[in-house]
């Protein structure tokens, strides 16, 4: 089937004067109608980056620098729409009403000086042709459903009136409002506690099931991945190194990276270690890849002349994308 959204190749730089960091260095994957994906990965390996780049919010010194971001319609024989080329006009429209975005930090997107509530109508009512009313009738039913008590008096807070879980309610919230295609959802509940965090997963679960709501979750945690993933995209260096159905990435992965940080998860862990096994060695400094394979300093599934040398084409093995020279006619 069609995806909603697909990233082709994508390259986001960091400019600086010591060099040039690719901290996004040609990612590929596309996120399903309707459903979630999680894409995750040690800190640093440029899941944000990638979720910024989408929406184009990365700034100076970041810079894109290559690639294609395909938003499909509804029809099959619609044209994508390439985010990356849309003017901006084009993309103030899309952002909210097709794509919304929520960050770890809500602050970073809320504005201090509005109430939470102007903030979500005016929000609603940038894409939809409804009226004030209706739209604060709306946003008081989201920021309920969201778990915020007494929605009715507390729209008219500021954010700096909110605890850290308030604000990231009300983020959410205004976010589903605008009932996006797609919600992009950077590490949404890292910041919070364990209950209010597995509230918020259930709820983002309910509203996609009401809502039809593509759901790309960016987090480092593969509990949470477990928990609401349709998708797995594994990232290692600024690419994708392995992308399948949640089931077979995390009970079954096939690229060494991704083997090692299920095993790092006691619980997700199949032969139960009861030991936490980080992933060995450390992610090498932002200026240099390693040469042929980026994980190949740290697998121990190394293969000297080979996994040195040549880069893996990512490949098809059953049913998961997987780039390491262990898999694929291409990479023997
Ligand atoms: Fe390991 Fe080689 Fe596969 Fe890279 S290509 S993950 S170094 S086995
Ligand atoms: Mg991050």
């Amino acid at each position: 089937a069609q995806p909603l959204l697909e990233v082709r190749d994508l390259q986001t730089h960091f400019e600086l004067e010591d060099g040039v960091v690719k901290a996004v260095d040609g990612v590929s994957l596309t996120v399903p109608r309707g459903r979630t994906l999680a894409v995750v990965g040690e800190s640093g390996c440029g899941k944000s980056v990638t979720a910024r780049s989408i929406l184009r919010l990365v700034e100076r010194p970041a810079r894109i620098v290559g690639g294609q971001i395909l938003l499909y319609g509804d029809e099959p024989s619609d044209d994508p729409l390439d985010l990356l080329a849309a003017k901006d006009k084009r993309l103030r429209e899309v952002r909210w009403s097709d794509i919304a975005m929520v960050f770890q930090e809500p602050m970073a997107s809320l504005s201090l000086v509005h109430t939470i509530g102007n903030q979500i109508v005016e929000a609603i009512r940038l894409h939809d042709e409804i009226g004030k009313v209706a739209a604060r009738e709306r946003a008081i039913e989201m920021l309920g459903r969201v778990g915020i008590p007494d929605p009715k008096r507390r729209i008219d807070s500021y954010p700096f009136e909110l605890s850290g879980g308030m604000r990231q309610r009300a983020m959410i919230a205004m976010a589903l409002s605008c009932r996006p295609r797609l919600l992009i959802a950077d590490e949404p509940t890292t910041a919070l506690d364990v209950t209010t965090q597995a509230q918020i997963l259930d709820l983002l679960q309910d509203l996609q099931q009401e809502l039809g709501m593509a759901i790309m979750l960016i987090t480092h945690d593969l509990g949470v991945a477990a928990q609401v993933a349709d998708e797995v995209a594994v990232m290692y260096l600024g690419e994708v190194v392995e992308h399948g159905p949640a089931t077979s990435v995390l009970s079954a992965p096939k690229h060494p990276y991704s083997q090692a940080l299920v095993r790092s998860v006691p619980r997700l862990g199949q032969r139960g270690q009861a030991r936490l096994a980080a992933v060995r060695g450390t992610v090498p400094p932002p200026y240099e890849r390693p040469s042929g394979c980026r994980f190949h300093p740290r697998c121990d599934a190394f293969m000297a002349g080979k996994c040195d040398l040549t880069v893996p084409t990512r490949v098809r093995a059953d049913d998961t994308d997987v780039a390491c020279l262990l898999y694929g006619e291409e990479n023997r």
